[in-house]
């Protein structure tokens, strides 16, 4: 039976659930849905139609349900026993791009290198670092995503948010304390849309910015690997992986989980790995970090659900 999470065990899910315009759906396997390809199924996916379908959502769920905002899952690890609780996946009603003055207004279900392409398809310069991530906007704006010297706090002019009583809210970068790898936001909010700062740019230099940045990448990261990006964080004054490297954990393995000979702050699903592996080869990198260092490593990889 499907249940509602935590402390309704005995109600069923159909019998709480608003009655959404957009999709449930039960029992899905998340590892379909994340780039690892691991985890256990989500009790409940909701795909919500529009803002407006997600606020009466928000509005009139249970109060003590669990929910979750799954992005392009580039960066989560769902574990084996899955979610228990509703998933929430944005679709194609929060995908829309348009240019307003110097902005651009994107959904936050587009993904980093459709906004990034799209800019440059309209001449447009600051936003060409976000082609090689590989997550959505919403995402891009949870996480303060960046690389090579640019982070989407550097860029983003405002988010519109849902809260988790389904009011939507304009907010600025200041009032989400945006740092590394963190924006600080309402509990149980969705981010629905942002605008990002752009200005006219040169349609050569842009194109080149770009193909330098997917150059760079290829050359340094598995780019085609079933992976969540950096593991962990990178230290105060210090690199997460020559911290990995130097405790000799480049190329470790547990079961069908590595840390990745290329980039050994990646870590890969080789072929059938379990989230568990993925987990337990993390924590040891981890142990053995502290070990040689004193430093303790933080994941940036989000990690949910339960064991199996
Ligand atoms: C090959 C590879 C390379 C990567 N390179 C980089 C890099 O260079 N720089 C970098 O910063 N990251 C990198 N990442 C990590 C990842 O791509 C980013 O963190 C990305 O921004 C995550 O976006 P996502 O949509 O996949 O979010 P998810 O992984 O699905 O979720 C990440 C977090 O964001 C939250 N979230 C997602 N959407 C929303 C929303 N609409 N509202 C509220 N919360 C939301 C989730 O709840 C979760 O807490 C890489 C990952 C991979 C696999």
């Amino acid at each position: 039976m499907v249940t509602v999470a935590k402390k309704n065990v005995d109600l069923n899910f159909q019998d709480v659930l608003p009655a959404v315009r957009g999709r449930y759906s039960f029992g899905t396997l998340l590892s379909g849905l994340t780039w690892f390809q691991v985890g256990g199924p989500a009790e409940v996916l909701y795909k919500p139609e529009d803002v407006s379908d997600l606020q009466y959502f928000l509005k009139n769920k249970p109060s003590d349900l669990s929910y979750f905002l799954l992005g392009a899952g580039s960066n989560v690890l769902v574990r084996d026993g899955g979610y228990d609780g509703v998933v929430i996946k944005l679709g194609r009603g929060f995908s829309e791009i348009t240019v307003q003055d110097n902005e651009l207004v994107v959904g936050a279900a587009s993904l980093d290198r459709t906004v990034a392409m799209f800019a440059m398809q309209h001449g447009m310069s600051g936003v060409e670092f976000l082609v090689t991530i590989p997550g959505s906007i919403g995402g891009a704006v949870a996480m303060n995503a960046g690389c090579y010297e640019f982070e989407v706090k550097d860029v983003l002019s405002w988010v519109e948010i849902v809260d988790d009583q389904g009011m939507l809210h304009k907010l600025f970068p200041h009032e989400l304390n945006m740092s590394y790898r963190k924006s600080v936001l309402p509990i149980g909010c969705v981010i629905v849309r942002a605008a990002f700062k752009v200005t006219e740019g040169d349609a050569v230099g842009i194109q080149h910015n770009i193909q330098r940045y997917l150059q760079l990448r290829e050359e340094s990261q598995p780019t085609k690997g079933r992976t969540g990006g950096s593991t962990f964080k990178n230290p105060d004054h210090a690199k997460a992986w020559e911290l990995i490297d130097k405790a000799g954990c480049r190329g470790m393995e547990i079961g069908a989980a590595k840390m990745s000979d290329k980039h050994c702050n990646f870590m890969l699903n080789t072929g059938g790995a379990t989230a568990d592996e993925l987990e337990r080869l993390g924590e040891l990198v981890r142990q053995k970090v502290k070990k040689i260092s004193e430093k303790e490593l933080e994941w940036e990889i989000i990690r949910i659900g339960r064991a199996a």
